[in-house]
This record gives structure tokens, sequence and C-alpha cells, in this order.
């Protein structure tokens, strides 16, 4: 695998004859990946499974190699905002949560995202990707992709069985139906849980919300026991992602070069050798006539040298920069909102108003709650400094204990059970009086019909909670010696939209993110009653029994007027944007062409990450992601009728 950082940097000597246009330093791929994150990193091990392709795969991070930040599951969350793993994007003022700042981690290195994240392994359910058809993304439906989420992963059979409920465990008579025995990511059930954690689900029983034995077959809603990107099988006990996985089966294949530390810059298109067929291309793009063919993208070297350079694309370009990396290249290189590009001073190619349009993310609410410091949490690793080396003795040793877990008790729930039936009708005529509103888009249009029938369906998770045994991650500290549990409320289906753009030419410059949280009035009120039954679980039994007292935001908390300013206060994102280079038709704001995935108004420039997701989808995305890859990579060889 060093092999490919030295070609990186030896590659990367030789570019400035490639600015110079010099033929005979060309470096010239059939296929150009830019971005070797989640997504990039499926397409360029697929192609690259022909020996006579040639892929190239432009990666602005580093390869971290036995790296503990990256690779231990219980140092999730301590990579972010270091510079090393993260790009340190921030948002712009958000107007509904008193002009915050918030921070928004994505991943800097090969594998992106997936070795930042935060390791759940899960999927939505069947009505939520059918939408995705149903709005306009043609071939895109769960039965599409069922077979792609299988040819992903390997699940490893589950190891201990006694202490989360029986109830939980997959039946065994149709798992391979549902999970794949052969792909390259090792989800693994955890081996160790919580004792919080069967009081919990029966808890969340109790409020009304059903166990799910496996939620993987199409109906992801209930609680339930997450698969987590944990390899237990092949790495013990490390995290497994996109480039220890994917990157790991193809690094040593010669027809696939990885450059490292190089940002894209732009991606160029050829318009022929003459002035006069590029102005009749540029104007035949530009009354919607042709398609423009991308031919190379400048790159710049991250590293002392800024050495810049060109890599030469013969078939296609691929951009995988993901839901804030994608718009924001594709801008930067004339493809978008002719005003917008001409605020930045970049001239127009092809005039796509909806790239960087359609952000949406999962917002979250953080709450802990002390628990008697009798119970097996996290906090003990905290707490118990002998603990805490026999941990991580153990864990270097072989791989196994609490560092290489990371337990989570997910729970997607339909609005019906949480909510009154009448708030439930308000907020469906908030919707209908949405959809119908004069100033919503054709796009939002059909997107709130859909979520509006998400409301009210059975099979739709609208709320997710995910409880997390262990304190210290609200702003309010641990106190030393006492235990906790974190209760995460987030919103699976905003009504709120988004947008991420640039507004300077400058590519090293970060893009403009503008989530818009909480713009919208049903979000905010479904927020105020998330954050307030977050609450209502811990004061029901059998858990309240086990609850010592609110923590963060505090028993202070009380009245609605406090609940609205807290979830003001505490938003933070899920870390699930997406939408931002929609695969829809072109006449209902699509960026992308669903069938080929190719640009709209481009002959060979497709994108494949989760910027083309055109709508939210109640589950933590990255498996999701890595099947849309999977089916792209499909696409792309042209084993997919239609494309
Ligand atoms: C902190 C965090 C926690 C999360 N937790 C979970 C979780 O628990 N479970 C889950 O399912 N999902 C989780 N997610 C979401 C999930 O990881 C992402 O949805 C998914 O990885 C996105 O994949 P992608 O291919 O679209 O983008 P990425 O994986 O981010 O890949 C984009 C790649 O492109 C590179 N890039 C961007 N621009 C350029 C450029 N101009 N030049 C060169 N390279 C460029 C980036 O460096 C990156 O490597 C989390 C995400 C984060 C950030």
């Amino acid at each position: 695998m060093g092999r490919f950082n030295l070609l990186g940097l030896a590659v990367l000597a030789s570019l400035p004859s490639l600015v110079t246009a010099n033929p005979a330093g060309r470096r010239t791929f059939d296929y150009v990946v830019i971005g070797g994150g989640t997504a990039g990193l499926v397409v360029a091990t697929r192609l690259s499974e022909d020996p006579d392709t040639t892929v190239a795969v432009i990666e602005a991070g580093p390869h971290h190699v036995d790296e503990p930040l990256v690779d231990t599951p219980e140092f999730f969350s301590k990579a972010l905002g270091n510079p090393a793993f993260d790009w340190r994007f921030v948002t712009t003022p958000q107007a509904n949560l008193n002009n915050a700042i918030l921070p928004q981690p994505r991943g800097k290195m090969l594998g992106g995202s997936s070795g930042l994240n935060f390791i759940v392994w899960d999927r939505a359910s069947q009505r939520e990707y059918d939408a995705w058809e149903q709005l306009g993304a043609t071939g895109w439906n769960w039965n599409s992709l069922l077979p792609y989420f299988k040819k992903t992963e390997t699940v490893a059979p589950q190891l201990q069985a006694d202490i989360f409920p029986q109830a939980m465990q997959p039946p065994q008579v149709n798992f391979d139906d549902f999970h794949g025995r052969s792909g390259p990511v090792q989800p693994s059930y955890n081996v160790i849980y919580s004792n919080v954690s069967v009081p919990y689900v029966e808890t969340i029983n109790n409020i009304g919300v059903g166990t799910n034995s496996d939620p993987y077959t199409g109906n992801a809603t209930g609680v339930y026991n997450t698969e987590v990107a944990i390899d237990r099988v092949k790495n013990l006990g490390k995290r497994s992602y996109a480039a220890s996985t994917y990157f790991n089966m193809s690094s040593d294949r010669p027809n696939l070069t990885v450059f490292l530390s190089t940002q894209a810059t732009k991606i160029n298109f050829d318009l022929g050798d003459s002035v006069v067929s590029l102005l009749s291309s540029l104007l035949s793009s530009l009354l919607g006539l042709g398609q423009m063919r991308a031919s190379s993208v400048d790159v710049v070297a991250l590293n002392s040298t800024g050495i810049t350079g060109r890599v030469f694309a013969r078939k296609e370009v691929i951009l995988s920069g993901g839901a804030f990396g994608t718009p924001q290249l594709l801008e930067l290189s004339g493809i978008g909102n002719p005003e917008i590009l001409r605020e930045a001073g970049i001239p127009t190619l092809i005039d796509l108003p909806a790239v960087g349009e359609n952000f949406q993310d999962h917002p979250s609410f953080t709450q802990d709650f002390e628990v008697q410091n009798t119970l097996f949490t996290y906090d003990l690793l905290r707490n118990n400094a002998t603990f805490n080396s026999s941990q991580t003795a153990e864990y270097s040793e072989s791989g196994t204990g609490l560092l290489a877990n990371v337990q989570f008790v997910l729970t997607f729930s339909p609005l019906k059970a949480l909510i009154s039936s009448e708030l439930l009708a308000t907020v469906q005529d908030q919707a209908t009086a949405l959809i119908n509103a004069p100033g919503t888009s054709p796009l939002a249009r059909r997107q709130h019909r859909i979520t509006r029938d998400f409301l009210t369906a059975d099979d739709v998770g609208n709320i997710e909670f995910i409880m997390f045994p262990g304190g210290g991650r609200t702003r309010v500290a641990p106190t030393p010696g006492s235990a906790y549990i974190t209760v995460y409320t987030c919103l699976m289906h905003p009504f709120s939209r988004g947008s991420v753009h640039v507004n300077t030419s400058d590519p090293m410059a970060s893009p403009l993110i503008d989530p818009s949280y909480l713009d919208n009035d049903i979000d905010r009120q479904l927020a105020l009653q998330g954050v307030k039954l977050a609450r209502t679980i811990t004061q029901t039994e059998p858990l309240n029994a086990l609850v010592v007292g609110d923590h963060s935001p505090g028993a202070n908390v009380t009245t609605d007027a406090d609940w609205t300013e807290f979830t003001k206060d505490f938003l933070t994102t899920t870390y699930h944007p997406i939408g931002t280079a929609a695969m829809l038709p072109r006449e209902l704001g699509g960026v992308v062409d669903p069938l080929t995935l190719k640009v709209h108004g481009t002959a060979n420039l497709r994108v494949v990450d989760a910027s083309l997701m055109p709508m939210l989808i109640a589950t933590h995305p990255q498996s999701t992601v890595y099947a849309i890859a999977e089916r792209a990579a499909d696409i792309i060889r042209g084993r997919i009728l239609g494309s």
C-alpha cells in the first residue's frame, strides 16, 4: 500500500510538465475519479478490475495506515476537527439557530468520511428507496439496490447473543436474502453490551415502539441492535472502511494510480483543438443542443511544494467529492447557476441552476442523563484508570474489548407512535399548505407530498433516537465517578432545504454551506416534540429506575419555550448531508441523469457519491452510499440496461 503513497508523490513530481501540456509528460487514464472517499474507492476498485482499463484517483487527503484515530472504533469522534483527517467545514450563520455557525466535518483521507464516521451500518426502509424512483430517479429503488447492499458487505455472524434481548437477534432463516456474505466491508454486531441496553429497549417498547429483529429487510422502523462497520474477522477490532476494504483489494493493481494529498481544482472540457470548434461546442451546450466532454482535471499538491498539474481522462471523469466537494467542483468548473457563477467570477459552461441546491441533512439534538454508577457504561473508561489500562492492553493484544465496540441502540420511530393524533393532523395540514404554497418549487412540492405520506406511514422512521451508554458528549462536562446515557434525537425527514455554493473562484476556499436548519415550522415542531420525548423516555420504566437525573440540558428546562431555545442552541448535524447533485430529470431540478449518472449537459462527467441522493432516508447513509457506488460502477461498465 505504501507504494501508492510513493507513486502518488512520484507522479506529482512530474506534474509541472503536464501543466505546460507537454504531450510527452501527460498522464492519461481511461477514468479519472475525483475523491478517494467512500463512493470513489468503490468505483475505482470496480473499474480497475479490468486490467486493460486505467484508473486514477485524485484524493485531497493522505492515506492513514495503522492510525489509531481511524482504526480504533471506540475513538470515534476523536479525529473531528483535526485537519489531518477532517476538512473542518462550517455552516453559514444559521438564521433559525440564533445565527450559530456549526461544524460540518467531512473525512479528508483515503476512505473519506467512511474513515471519520461513527461506524453505524444500517439501512432505510423499502418505501424510502422506492420514493427516489417515485420522485424521478428512474431505476433507483429498493429492489434495484438490494443486490448491491449485499455486494458491499460480509456480515459477521453474531458472536455473543446473551446480553442483548434475544428478540433482537435477526432470524437466521432469511438472513442471506438481505445480508451479504462475500463483500469487501466487514460489518459485525457488537460483542459487548451495556446493562442499560435491555431496560432501555423495554422502555422504548413501553412508549409504543416495537422491537425490530432484522431492520435490514425493508422495514427499518423500531428499536434495534445495529450492525457496526467493525471488522472482527480480518483486521480484528478495526474500523472497516473504504480504504481498508475496497482500496485494500485493488491497491496492488498496476492499472490503478492514486494521487494522495492532491486536490482537484477544476474539471476541463475538451472542445476540440480549434477556437471555432470550442466556440461552437460552447454555444450548442449553452443552447442545450450538445454535450460537453470532460477531458482533464486540474490539480494542486497539498504539500509544501504546492505543485499544480493536470491529469487527463481518455474516457470519463467521475466526481465523488461528497455532498460538499462535488457541487463546489462543479461550480468551479463552470457548471451551475449562472448568477452564482458570475458573482464568483466563474464563466458559465453549463447553465444548471440545481447544482448545490436541494441540500438536506438530519438535524440532531444531544441530551445526557446521569444513571446509577454501578451500571456498565463507557464512562468506566474515564472513571477507572485500571479498567482503562486493561482495555487498552486487551485491544492492542487481541483487537477485542470495549475499544473494539461502538454500542448505539437505534430507534427509528414512525410519528404515529410518538405524537397525538391531533398534532399529527396539524402537521399534515401544514405539509399540505407548504405543498400548495406559491413559492414551493416543483421538486420540493413532489418531495413534500412524499414526506407528508411518510408522516403517517407505519414503516418509515420520522424521528430517530440514538442511545449511547456513556456521557461526555454534551456541552456539560461529566462529573468524575458518574455514569450516563446519551440520547441523540434526530429528524429523519425534515422539510427544510439548504444549499452549498461557491462564492469565489478560489478552489482552496471552503464552499458556503447553508443547511437552513429548522427553516420550516414543521421541523421546529417535531424537534420540540422529539427533545421532550427524549426526556420522557428516561422517565419511563424500567429505565426510569436507573436514571439519577437530567444532566444536560438539565432539569431546569421545562417549558416549551425552554425546549425551543434548547433546540436552537444545541442543534448539531447528524453528519448526513445529501442531495446537492440530485439524480433527477433536469427539468425537475436534477443535476445528474438518473439512468447514466452523467451531469446533465455532459457526455462523460458522472457523479457518484452522497450528493446524488434526491431525498433523505431514515438511516445512517454510509451503507447506502456504498450500494449506490456499486450500482454506479455497473452502470459505468454498461452492465445495467438503459445506461
Ligand atoms: C463525523 C461523521 C459521522 C458519521 N457517522 C455515520 C455513521 O455512523 N453511519 C453512517 O452510515 N454514516 C455516517 N456518516 C455519513 C457517511 O460517512 C457519509 O454519508 C459517507 O461516507 C459519504 O460518502 P461520500 O462518498 O459521499 O463522501 P466522502 O466519503 O466524504 O468522500 C469524498 C472524498 O472526496 C475527497 N474530496 C473532496 N473534494 C475533493 C477535491 N476537490 N479534490 C480531491 N479530493 C476531494 C474527500 O477528501 C473525500 O475523501 C458520518 C459522517 C461523518 C462526517
